[in-house]
């Protein structure tokens, strides 16, 4: 079993390039999820260990359930500490890039990142990269920019200086982005890295109750309020969609991180290829933030790139509406109807 994905010049390269750094930043996209928070943890605690002043710096907050992680108190939104990560990009020799493949998934954080003379560094599972970057560790096919993260530590050599935070961080990552090995988790690899973070001492069911069980009760009854009022199922195009208005956000005492997983409930249905999830901004007008999980070839990143302006991966992307909730869902029908072939077989 190969664990080591560089090239043995971009492993000297990266490990001279954070012995001569002192200062580092690293950061991750907007919304960031499990594996954006986990892997940018567990890489800051590794550079901690080898005496680096590391900053992890994120664009705006992130889910309540992820709170718990080693060392998330430390971790500094930029829409709430501009000027100290502004400072932070200037000082430092080496930022990290984790989890995001274009600046632009850094919103306001972009000119930062764009315009500091620190050297970059890449780890991603995005596909086709745009960052400018001196090292990129850049696989598509990998489970999560965690699963990666471990590898570069591993191939840095590192492994003797992980700890039981840092294990625990990686296997958070690992773990939300396959919804807890359910999906695109098949390589061996995964399993031969868990085993290792095991042998750090990570309590894999604590983290997984942690993450899944931490629901409000409010939570719980607008899951079980979507699934039931809310959720359209086109049985011939074996495609759903859901909305959550600002309105229903309210009646539920709406939280960040609330509708996360909720796209993935549909995909329960037998024969479901195609989940989409329409939720209006808690407080912006004429902002849908849309979510989409497909099963099989189904290319969410293509219908996200043609009508919703964003992207991601093939099962799993996202995007945003610039319009009302009630055009939003024409354009989820819309989009529907397109793809009706290549969803009805
Ligand atoms: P989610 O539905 O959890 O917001 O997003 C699923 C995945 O799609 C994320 O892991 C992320 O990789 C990707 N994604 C979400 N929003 C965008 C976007 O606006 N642009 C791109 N390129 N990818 C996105
Ligand atoms: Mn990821």
């Amino acid at each position: 079993m190969q664990i080591e994905l560089m090239t043995n010049e971009e492993t000297s390269a990266l490990r001279q390039i954070i012995e001569e750094s002192e200062n580092i930043v690293i950061c991750t996209h907007t919304n960031p999820d499990g594996d954006a928070i986990g892997s940018s943890l567990g890489l800051a605690e590794y550079l901690r260990v080898l005496g680096k002043k590391t900053l992890v710096a994120v664009p705006n907050p992130f889910p309540d359930f992820l709170h718990w992680l080693p060392g998330s108190n430390e971790i500094k939104r930029y829409d709430m500490n501009k000027a100290e990560i502004e400072k932070a990009f200037k000082e430092a020799q080496l930022v990290f890039c984790l989890d995001f493949n274009d600046p632009m998934r850094i919103e306001g954080m972009a000119g930062c990142l764009t315009e500091c003379t620190a050297r970059k560094v890449l780890i991603d599972h995005h596909p086709n990269p745009t960052i400018d970057s001196v090292v990129k560790v850049s696989y598509p096919l990998m489970s999560s920019t965690c699963e990666i993260v471990f590898r570069v530590i591993w191939q840095l050599g590192g492994f003797s200086l992980m700890n039981k935070d840092m294990a625990t961080c990686i296997y958070c990552g690992m773990m939300t982005d396959t919804g807890s090995f359910t999906f695109n988790s098949n390589s061996p690899e995964i399993f031969f890295i868990i085993s290792q973070l095991l042998t750090l001492g990570i309590d894999k069911d604590e983290i997984y109750r942690k993450v899944y069980h931490n629901y409000s009760t409010s939570r719980v009854r607008l899951m079980g309020y979507v699934m039931s009022e809310k959720l359209k199922v086109y049985e011939d195009y074996h495609a759903s969609y859901f909305v959550i208005t600002r309105k229903e956000m309210l009646r539920f005492n709406f939280k960040k991180g609330d509708a996360e997983g909720l796209v993935n409930m549909p995909l329960q249905i037998k024969d479901l290829k195609l989940s989409i999830s329409l939720r209006e901004d808690k407080d912006k007008k004429n902002l849908v933030w849309v979510s989409l999980r497909s099963v099989g070839d189904f290319s969410c990143t293509e219908m996200a790139n043609k009508y919703f302006n964003g992207g991601g991966h093939l099962n799993a992307s996202g995007g945003k509406l610039f319009c009302s909730v009630e055009e939003a869902e024409n354009i989820v029908k819309l989009a529907i109807l397109d793809y009706q072939e290549q969803l009805r077989e």
